[in-house]
This record gives structure tokens, sequence and C-alpha cells, in this order.
């Protein structure tokens, strides 16, 4: 191919541009990472340290960041007000489960060596809450970490509490009771009859989309069938086994004629007569369940069957959701570090290694430069030449690259069609500090969630860092609280608020902003005021007559300050039904291993795309380091084997099989 002038005159002139990095720095740069989120400071490492640059030496491997800082949307802040007593707090993703989790669990615990201490969500994710289908829930959740004896739900002004004695993970969940408590009663325009499905759904047991895919009724015969065998199967290995049998039975398989990759679980529940009520219900008491419903039925399926298998994992410990700490300095209990300290091990160790790491480096096109090379020009005008890309972008990041950039460029028709399927949905979250923690001293809520579908919605006050003079009579105590964490915001209500709060734009592919936001409460500008009058707001709907209540006299104070992010526009992925190439199998994880092999102008450097959009764990660090690892594995002339810290049943079922099962 002959390129055109202009792009090898702009070539010349951004090799011209001096950097502010010293002359020769990239010299060797070969093995090129842009990214320094998980899924490439993992890479990075996973070549330098643990396969110690074997299959790569560790001084041709250059990883390039936009950013300032490593992490991504991992992001630990430390810096911040003294009301938040010097704790560390993730801004970003911060917590995983150990047993579902077991790249990263295996990683944490095994080479990087960290602490963890459980991080228990009264209400669980979506699915946890919702799926249940029969009388057998998802996923068969082992409660190890100590039980949270006092869950609490505040929302629409009620506030529920679990049945005494009755562990939360049980079917007795909080979203059961507030789900006893709806009324079909509801301000639609729809006939009495046709409420609540034509069907002769009752009204006391709405459904939830997810719970018509999972249990010994599922629609779909192929998990049906094997429900039972494979939440009873006696132990790990042949809970896995079935799993993988499931797994290649669903592959190929059909709901009413359409292939599994070509339909969402809305379209499922909507088909198979699951009325507006349920779907609202399912929007109203679970974070999250309105954009995850939207995923393809094919990619939540065999998550979700993999994390019942996986859940039978032989694991010391908690099988539950988990975050890193470090022994407080008084000797007295332990201290978040925060996730961030997981990207920080890996690129210490791949640093000391050899690797080269260069932040403010915004990489801004990526061609092929002959057969086996391709040049990546970076905004400050550097310009790097690859002989093997690795991308550690999410969706927003690579098209901000272009269409005349790998892996746009050239890709094969099956990165196009699952590269296209990826929807980016936005987060934002926020935590506040009190000099008087008011949600423990004066409400007694150590662990719960809090909202009621306003704007900044699901506060949960097992979220924070707090110190109390005297813990055990919660008296005396301050801190933090995370007081609004917002997953999907179908209104816009809070994405529009968290991005009001940022004097420019809020973070973006093309933006140089980063996602949080201290707002102190003795000097917020206009602009700070939108964000803090609606966060208090909220806060005093829900707990003002709770804490009249108690004799708590004008309800909630005001915050010393809080600390805000705005994932808006980089928030997590979901699959989408791909249908654009009907007939065609869904090999999508395949794609994204290698996606210009097959495509039309195949040429330049190998690339792979790692990170949490390309896998079945969307929203989840897991999702990076697997698609890392399947790079890793997969990548032509990369081969690298299992390394010793990783289950081996899950490495041949998830990376060597691309989790599609076996007969
Ligand atoms: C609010 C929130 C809460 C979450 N909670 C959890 C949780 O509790 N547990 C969990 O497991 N997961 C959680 N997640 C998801 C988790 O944070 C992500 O899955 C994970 O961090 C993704 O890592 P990544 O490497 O795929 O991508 P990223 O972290 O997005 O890394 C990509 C990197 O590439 C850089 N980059 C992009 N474009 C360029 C370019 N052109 N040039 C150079 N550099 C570039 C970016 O700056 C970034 O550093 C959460 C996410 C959010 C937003």
């Amino acid at each position: 191919m002959i390129w055109p002038v202009c792009w090898a005159l702009a070539l010349a002139a951004a090799a011209a541009t001096p950097r502010s990095v010293a002359a020769g720095a990239y010299d060797g740069c070969r093995t090129i990472i842009i990214g320094a989120g998980m899924g490439g400071a993992y890479t990075a490492w996973r070549l330098a340290v643990d396969d110690g640059g074997a299959t790569v030496p560790a001084a041709s491997i250059c990883v390039f960041e936009r950013a300032a800082r490593p992490g991504g949307r991992i992001h630990t802040v430390t810096d911040l007000p003294a009301a938040f007593g010097g704790a560390a707090l993730d801004v970003g993703g911060y917590r995983f489960h150990r047993a579902e989790h077991p790249t990263l669990r295996g990683l944490v615990e095994g080479p990087l060596g960290l602490t963890t201490h459980c991080y228990s969500d009264p209400l669980g994710d979506a699915l946890r809450g919702l799926a249940t289908n029969g009388s057998v829930h998802v996923t068969r959740r082992v409660q190890a970490c100590p039980p949270i004896t006092q869950p609490v739900l505040i929302a629409r002004g009620s506030r529920f509490v679990p049945r005494a004695g009755v562990p939360f993970s049980t079917s007795a969940t909080i979203d059961e009771q507030v789900k006893a408590k709806w009324t079909p009663e509801l301000p639609y325009t729809i006939p009495p009859d046709a409420r609540w499905g034509l069907g002769g759904n009752s009204p006391a047991a709405p459904r939830s989309p997810f719970g018509l895919l999972f249990g010994p009724t599922s629609v779909l015969p192929e998990i049906a069938s094997r429900w039972i065998r494979l939440v009873t199967a006696p132990d790990y290995a042949a809970a896995m086994g079935v799993a993988d049998e499931m797994l290649a039975a669903l592959r190929g398989a059909t709901f009413r004629g359409v292939p599994l990759h070509e339909l969402s679980v809305y379209q499922l529940a909507i088909a198979v007569g699951v009325t507006p009520e349920e779907l609202a219900l399912t929007q109203d008491t679970s974070a999250g369940a309105n954009v995850a419903a939207q995923v393809v039925v094919s990619s939540i399926v065999a998550e979700s069957i993999r994390n019942v298998a996986l859940g039978m994992a032989p694991l010391d410990g908690p099988r539950d959701f988990v975050v890193p700490v470090a022994p407080d300095a008084s000797g007295a209990g332990v201290n978040r570090t925060g996730l961030g300290t997981v990207v920080e091990g890996l690129l210490d160790a791949a640093t000391a290694a050899g690797v080269r790491v260069f932040y403010n480096h915004r990489a801004v096109l990526a061609r092929p430069w002959g057969s086996t090379s391709t040049l990546v020009a970076f905004e400050d005008g550097a310009l790097v030449r690859a002989s093997r890309l690795f991308l550690n972008m999410g969706k927003p990041d690579v098209l901000a690259l272009g269409t005349m950039s790998v892996p746009t460029h050239g890709a094969s028709p099956a990165f196009r069609r699952a590269f296209a399927a990826l929807r980016v949905f936005g987060l934002s979250k926020a935590y506040c500090a009190w000099p008087d923690a008011w949600w423990l001293t004066a409400l007694n809520a150590t662990a719960g969630i809090g909202g009621s579908g306003g704007p900044t919605v699901s506060l949960r006050y097992h979220d924070g860092s707090v110190r109390c003079a005297d813990a055990a009579a919660r008296v005396g105590c301050s801190g933090s609280l995370l007081v609004s964490y917002n997953i999907g915001d179908v209104t816009g209500a809070a994405s529009g608020l968290y991005i009001a709060s940022h004097d420019g734009a809020g973070l973006s592919a093309t933006s140089d902003t980063d996602a949080p936001r201290v707002l102190d409460g003795a000097a917020l500008s206009s602009r700070d005021r939108l964000l803090w009058d609606a966060i208090h707001g909220e806060l005093r709907r829900l707990h003002d007559p709770l804490l009249a209540a108690v004799g708590v006299a004008g309800g909630v104070p005001d915050a010393a300050a809080c600390v805000t992010a705005g994932w808006v526009d980089l928030g997590v992925h979901v699959a989408t039904p791909n249908g654009a190439g009907v007939g065609l199998p869904d090999d999508a994880l395949e794609a994204f291993v290698a996606p210009t092999e097959g495509g039309a102008a195949a040429r330049g450097a190998p690339v792979h795309l790692v990170g949490e959009a390309y896998s079945q764990e969307h929203a989840w660090t897991e999702g990076a380091l697997r698609s890392a690892e399947r790079a890793l594995y997969h990548g032509a002339g990369l081969g690298l084997g299992r390394p010793p810290w990783l289950d081996a049943t899950f490495h041949d079922s998830v990376i060597v099989r691309f989790n599609r099962g076996r007969a």
C-alpha cells in the first residue's frame, strides 16, 4: 500500500517536534502497550516479571499512558481534605470477588502478596439480588465473610431490614422485601388486564429478566436440563465440568430461532411476556440492572454459569467480595489501601525488571508500517515503531484513534461486529466526610444501601472510612460515607450533575480531565453547588424523617467535604446483540485477541486488545486480566503458558478454550 503523502508529511513533522523526554528514551521500544490501566499494567508485568522476559525482553517493553498517573478506571485517592482522615478511597473500581475472579485473586494473593479483607455488600449485585427462578439461586454463595447482622435499605422513605436471624444472602434479600411491598397500581396507562402480563403471571411473584435465564425452569432448555446438576455438583472440578458441558450445548443454541449472541436479555424477557411493571421493578430495586439487561444473552449466561462453578472453588477464607488492606498504624484493625495498589505493584515490579513507562503520552494514531511493524504517533509528536502492539483502551479510546488507525483499520469482520456491539454506560461515585458520622452514631446503619431513585442514588453505609472513639458503642465516630454510586443512569440526571461539577469538560476519550473532583464545603463554586445540593438534598430526603424519629433535630448536616468522580463517558462496557453478521458465529473473544487477523488489510505488527471491554466479565477488573491472559496465550508468536499461581482448571476452560465449553 502507498501511503498518502499528507500522512507521511504529518509523521515527518511530528517526528521533528521537540519532546519533553530525553533523546533516545524510546530506543529499543518494540512491544508497545498503550494504556497503563489494569490490562496494560498486567500485560507488562506478565511479560517482564512473571515470564521473566523469556518471550519478550523486558527492555523492549514500553508502556504509554495518556494520563499523569497509572490505573485508568482504578483510581485510589489519598490526598483529600482533613475531614477524610487520611483514608485511601477508591473513586473507580474498588473490590473483587475471591471465588469468581480467580485471576485477580491469584495475582493479588500470590505474586503481589497483598492482604485483603471482606467487603460484604448486603444486596450483592443485580443477579444475586433478583435472579431467582424456582427454588435455586443463580449463584450458590458461600457465606464466609462475617455476617452483616443489620443490613438496611432505605428507599422512598421506607426503611427495610431483613427478618431476624436470616442472613442476607438467602432468598430473603431486601430486594425481595421491596418487591413484597410493590403495588401494581402504577400511574401507567396500561389496562388492568394487561398489567403483570396476559399469561396469568402473579403480581405477588414478579419475574426478573435474569430469572428467566437461570434455574431449573430456565427458558433455555440447555440450561434448565442441567441446572440442578450444576448447582449440586459434588465438587469444584465436577461443577466446572458441568459448566463446560452447558456452555458447549449453548454454543449455536437459539431462542425461537434467534442465536443467543443476537438477542438481549430484555428482548428475550419481552418475548416471553414480562411486563413493563416487572421491568420497572427490576430497574427500581437493583442498581445497574437496567443496563445489565441490555446485555447479549450469550455473554451473560457464559459469565454467570461459569461463576456458579467458580463459586465452588476449593478456597480458604471468604468466597465473597474483598478489598486490599494494610494494618492500621495503631495496630487496631486494617485500613483499605485501594485497588490502585494492585496496578502500582504490577508497574513497580515491571519497571524494576526494565520496562519503561511513559506518562502524559496520548497515542493519536497507529498505522501499519511495512508488513511487520506498526508506527504509533503520540500527541506530543513522539513516534515509536512497534513490532507488537497491545491496546489497553476501552471502546471510546479506540474510536478516538480513528478509522485510519488499527484496530479499526484492517479489522476482520468478526472484530468489527463484536466491537460495534460494545456499549459504554456511565458510572459516578461520591464520598462525603463529616466530623460526626451521623449514619452510625444516630441511625446505627452499619451496612446496607439507601436510595430512592433520585439523581444521586445508591448510597452504601458499609463503604467509606470511619474512626470511632468507641467503636463498639458507636460514639465519637467521624469519617466518610459513599453517598452516591450510580450505575447506568438511564435518565442522565446524575451524569449531568457530575459533568457539570467539572470546570471544563468531564473525563472523556478526548479531554484532559480526570474523573475525581473535590468539593470543599467551605469554598464551593457555583458549579460545585449544583452537585453538592443534589447530594445533600437526596441524603436529607431519605434520612431526615429517620433522624427526627430518633430525636435528632436539624436532619443531615452539611458535609465538610466531598470527593466525586464522574466516569460518564468512559464507564464500563456491556456487549449488546451483534446480529449484523446474521448466521456468523459469535467469536468476539477470539476477535479481540487478533482483531486484524483475517482483515482485508492485515499487515503491520500483531495487535491485541486487552481490557475490561474485551471479555465476558464486563464491568469487572477480572475481565481486563482475562483478556490479557488470552492475548498472551493465543497471540501469534507469544504462547505464554499458565502462570503457576493461576488455577489450572480455570485456565484450561476460560483462557485456553475461550470459555466456550466442551462436550
Ligand atoms: C466507578 C467504577 C466502579 C467500579 N467498580 C469495580 C469493582 O469494584 N471491581 C471491579 O473489578 N471492577 C470495577 N470497575 C471496573 C474496573 O474499574 C475496570 O474494569 C478496570 O479498571 C478496567 O481496566 P482496563 O485496563 O480495562 O481499562 P482502563 O482502566 O480504562 O485503562 C485504560 C488506560 O488506557 C489509557 N489510555 C486510553 N487511551 C489512551 C491513549 N490514546 N493513549 C495513551 N493512553 C490511553 C487510559 O488513560 C487508561 O489509563 C469499576 C469501574 C468504575 C468506573
